[in-house]
């Protein structure tokens, strides 16, 4: 592997979570760009605490480390500089336009492919670490019913074999180019329009739930701050930050 994640890059048969191997390592010092990939993940984990399967090789499970010179309260826009730079890779790599959910996953026909999992350790001022943890699925597999009917694979839709080590480093490439942009402007203006573009929520209407309440409202698109623009039923324009918020659509998943 070469480029941004060719400094230090650790290779594992299993571990439980590669989010969890890099936080360990990023406390050990660990330099930016350190990437860990595994065959597979006995406890791989999603948002809020949602599973992620991954027990078997049918996917790539990575993580990567970061240690972004910008505000803590910036470092959830990384999740969707991630999510931008592997629909870029999948479509250059595998031939597969695919769609991005806010903030966060990739999909096609409205199915997931890949999802995408951001953790940070901070302390008020300043960040000491941004763990970015991509699950692609590559193999077609049988989940079970729930997952099943939500899940695909980059395989399953082109029909073609899936070259891992081209599409991880240009997902690399990809991204470290948006991630320089994004530490000097600590926004997501220089991606908005390319987002948006991409964002399948655009004029859906999305069920957004935020710990114990939920409305229904119109997705508009992203702002330059990475917050989703939505109009709510009565036409008033709202924010949703990107945080512990889940987007659903109002008839499934997208
Ligand atoms: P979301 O962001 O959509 O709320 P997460 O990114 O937290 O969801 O991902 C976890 C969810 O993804 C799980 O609850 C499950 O429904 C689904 N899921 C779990 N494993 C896979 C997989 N390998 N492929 C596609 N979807 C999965």
């Amino acid at each position: 592997m070469t480029g941004f994640f060719g400094k230090n890059l650790i290779t594992l048969d299993e571990t439980d979570s590669t989010n969890n191997y890099v936080k360990k390592i990023a406390m050990e010092g660990a330099p930016e760009g350190t990437l860990v990939i595994a065959k597979r993940q006995t406890a791989g984990r999603g948002r809020l605490g949602r599973k992620w399967v991954s027990q078997d090789e049918s996917g790539i499970w990575m993580s990567f480390l970061l240690r972004p010179d910008i505000k803590p309260e910036n470092a959830s826009m990384i999740t969707l500089i991630c999510a931008l730079a592997l629909q870029k890779a999948i479509d250059e790599v595998c031939e597969l336009e695919t769609d991005i959910k806010w903030p966060n996953d990739i999909v096609f026909n409205g199915k997931k492919i890949s999802g995408i999992l951001t953790e940070m350790s901070a302390d008020t001022l300043q960040i000491n670490y941004v763990v970015a943890g991509v699950g692609i699925n590559v193999e077609p597999k049988e989940y079970d019913e729930e997952i099943n009917k939500i899940a695909t694979s980059i395989k399953k839709e082109t029909g073609k074999e899936v070259d891992r080590d081209l599409l991880i480093g240009r997902f690399g490439d990809i991204f470290a180019g948006y991630y320089r942009e994004f530490q000097r402007n600590q926004n997501l203006l220089f991606m908005r329009d390319e987002y948006n573009r991409h964002l399948v929520n655009v004029n859906n209407k999305v069920k957004i739930t935020d710990g114990d309440s939920a409305y229904v409202a119109t997705a508009i698109g992203i702002d330059e701050q990475g917050e989703l623009m939505v109009k709510d039923e009565n036409g008033m324009l709202k924010k949703v930050r990107c945080g512990e918020v889940s987007v659903r659509g109002i008839y499934g998943y997208v």
